[in-house]
């Protein structure tokens, strides 16, 4: 028998928050964020869901390659831009969109100017400073660009250090505003966040990620009360029921001992599966449907449950990691961490269903 746990990426909720998304931005074109596997989910999995998207962007050239080869036609931005030579030479072939942030980016499609067109998006830095040129390298790099025969377009964008906060983005609204008044082409300046809070980001173009996955951007807005569905549930089943006796301790370095006698079931889930070694005793689950908590460390391969209030729970029984009852944004913040790297860090050997699309209901 496989082993009891599984994933299940939920087709209908990509769709539906996809339509979130649009809507919260309805002038705008949308780029589904589709970087890390779709945030862990399976990109080509996740394609049947994301037909309404104008566009796809993501970091990896052999995905991005690989999505060209599989029939997607419509934009693909590559998000940090090409690494190299070559990747311009690829981003040509496969008609894949160029962020620009450096000079040694802009060299590169300098050099092959007399090959395909490329559309490329010079980025700006409004105070992230990872990526992205000043104000003045903004503007020379757009003008430079847009004399280049090798370029067919070049858009604008920025991305935000505070989205996340009430009023977080407005300094650097104001300054990518600055920065790039005056200069021709789309703005992409959006994340899901600034989706969701921000109408004055939203530009031609938003950048929707967390939101599509149905996790929040945010600490204090949980992703139910944005209208978001849970994409990506885990369940595993107990392989073990045991009572402690009152001193009994369970789990690696004995962090949790039981004040009486209590029954605790032992789930086929570990940290190799994605599972944040992190979350301390008290994390939510639920078993056989029952609201309950972890006890004790999280192991490679297992993880103990309270059942004291699941009183028909045995061998078999199916707990929820995260997905509908217990969202994922609540297991990250138990373990101090955020939905994004829970959803990233499914491991590969945790096999994957996934439930196809229903037919479209008015209001998706
Ligand atoms: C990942 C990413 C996004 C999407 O951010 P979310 O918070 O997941 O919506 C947008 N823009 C850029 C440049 C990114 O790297």
């Amino acid at each position: 028998m496989a082993r009891p746990l599984e994933a299940t990426i939920v087709l209908d909720a990509v769709r539906h928050n996809l339509a979130v998304a649009r809507a919260c931005a309805s002038a705008a074109k949308t780029w589904a964020v589709v970087k890390a596997n779709g945030y862990g989910h399976g990109l080509e999995r996740l394609l049947p869901a994301l037909a309404a998207a104008d566009g796809l962007a993501l970091i990896e050239f052999d995905k991005a390659c690989a999505l060209r080869e599989g029939g997607w036609r419509k934009p693909i931005l590559m998000l940090e831009g090409a690494f190299d030579a070559a990747d311009t030479a690829l981003a040509r072939a496969f008609g894949l969109d160029l962020v620009v942030h450096t000079d040694e980016q802009l060299g590169w499609l300098a050099a092959g100017a007399t090959a395909a067109p490329v559309r490329v998006v010079v980025k700006f830095n409004s105070g992230l400073s990872r990526l992205g040129f000043d104000a003045s390298g903004l503007r020379r790099a757009h003008a430079q660009l847009s004399g280049l025969p090798g370029v067919a377009a070049v858009g604008l964008m920025t991305h935000f250090a505070n989205a996340d906060i009430a009023h977080g983005a407005d300094d650097a609204i104001e300054r990518f505003q600055a920065a790039s008044a005056g200069l021709a082409g789309e703005r992409t300046l959006a994340n899901s966040a600034t989706v969701l809070s921000v109408p004055a980001a939203h530009g031609d173009w938003i950048r929707a990620g967390i939101m599509l996955y149905g996790a929040t951007p945010f600490s204090d807005r949980p992703a139910a009360a944005l209208g978001l569905r849970a994409t990506m549930r885990l369940h595993a089943r107990l392989i073990a029921v045991r009572t402690l006796q009152a001193g009994d301790s369970v789990g690696y370095g004995s962090t949790f001992t039981a004040r009486q006698p209590m029954r605790i079931g032992v789930v086929a889930c570990g940290y190799a599966d994605g599972y944040p070694r992190h979350a301390p005793t008290g994390t939510p689950v639920t078993v056989d449907g029952v609201p309950t908590t972890t006890v004790g460390r999280v192991a490679m391969d297992m993880l103990m449950v309270d059942l004291e209030r699941c009183p028909g729970a045995g061998v078999g029984s199916r707990v929820e990691l995260w997905g509908d009852a217990v969202p994922i944004d609540v297991v990250a913040r138990s373990a101090e961490t955020i939905g994004y790297e829970l959803m990233c860090a499914l491991a590969a050997r945790v096999a994957v269903r996934v439930e196809a699309l229903s037919a479209l209901r008015s209001g998706d």
